[in-house]
């Protein structure tokens, strides 16, 4: 693995390998420092795993924070852990999460070079029943402090629950697809898609998560022209 990417994943999980972000790809980045990025890493994924705010804790087997590159430009937000994630402790494991990789790599992301992949809960919910409003506002802090230490330039929403908790309506999936929305203090821009493990379930769907997935990477070029690009800062 290239070594400044591998430094970059070390920092995000915590682990102290101090490179200066000029030796990791060269100009200035509006960045925090490497220090602060990876302090401010490790007290979340501290607090996460401690995290007692909604009844969910006592149920889980470890809090399920994210994974992928930490200065991803695409973030992928699903809707909780199921059990594959909670026994492994990181998001879209299963059999969804091998949808959602092969979804992402048909526009040229992957979660281990350029994207970052959490979850609205850090929690699995039992018998993957929905998140409950007290969950989501008990979580979505976590989640806010995760886009400001990531600072996406796109968004992926993937399902109606991620979606609807995200922009906070109840408006069906199918009138949220096809726009750019925004979330969040950093109006940073939102598309939404259809969840992979709905798609297991309807595949004739596949077709439409597509276009959606071709309207992302529109709507990512269009935010980054000018720059270059593949998916990550350098
Ligand atoms: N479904 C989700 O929404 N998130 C996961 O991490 C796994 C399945």
């Amino acid at each position: 693995m290239d070594p400044a990417l591998r430094a970059e994943y070390l920092e995000a999980i915590g682990i102290d390998v101090w490179v200066p972000r000029t030796a990791i790809g060269g100009g200035p980045v509006a960045q925090p420092p490497p220090a602060a990025a990876a302090g401010a890493w490790e007290s979340l994924r501290a607090e996460v795993m401690r995290c007692t705010r909604c009844s969910l804790h006592a149920g889980r087997t470890q809090g399920v924070l994210g994974v992928g590159n930490p200065r991803a430009e695409w973030m992928v937000i699903g809707e909780a852990p199921g059990a594959e994630e909670d026994r492994r402790g990181e998001p879209f494991v299963g059999r969804a999460g091998q949808l959602l990789d092969a979804m992402l790599r048909a526009i040229g992301l992957s979660r281990t070079h350029n994207v970052y992949i959490a979850n609205v809960l850090k929690s699995r919910p039992p018998n993957n029943r929905d998140p409950q409003p007290d969950e989501v506002a008990a979580c979505l802090p976590y989640l806010r402090r995760q886009i400001e230490l990531v600072r996406p330039r796109l968004l992926l929403a993937v399902g109606r629950i991620a979606a609807q908790n995200l922009l906070a309506t109840e408006e069906s999936l199918s009138r949220l697809r096809g726009r750019v929305h925004q979330f969040g203090e950093l109006n940073t821009p939102l598309v939404v898609t259809y969840h992979p493990a709905y798609l297991l379930r309807n595949p004739a769907d596949k077709r439409k998560a597509w276009e959606d997935l071709k309207f992302a990477r529109s709507v990512f070029r269009q935010l980054t022209a000018g720059t270059p690009q593949d998916g990550h800062r350098s």
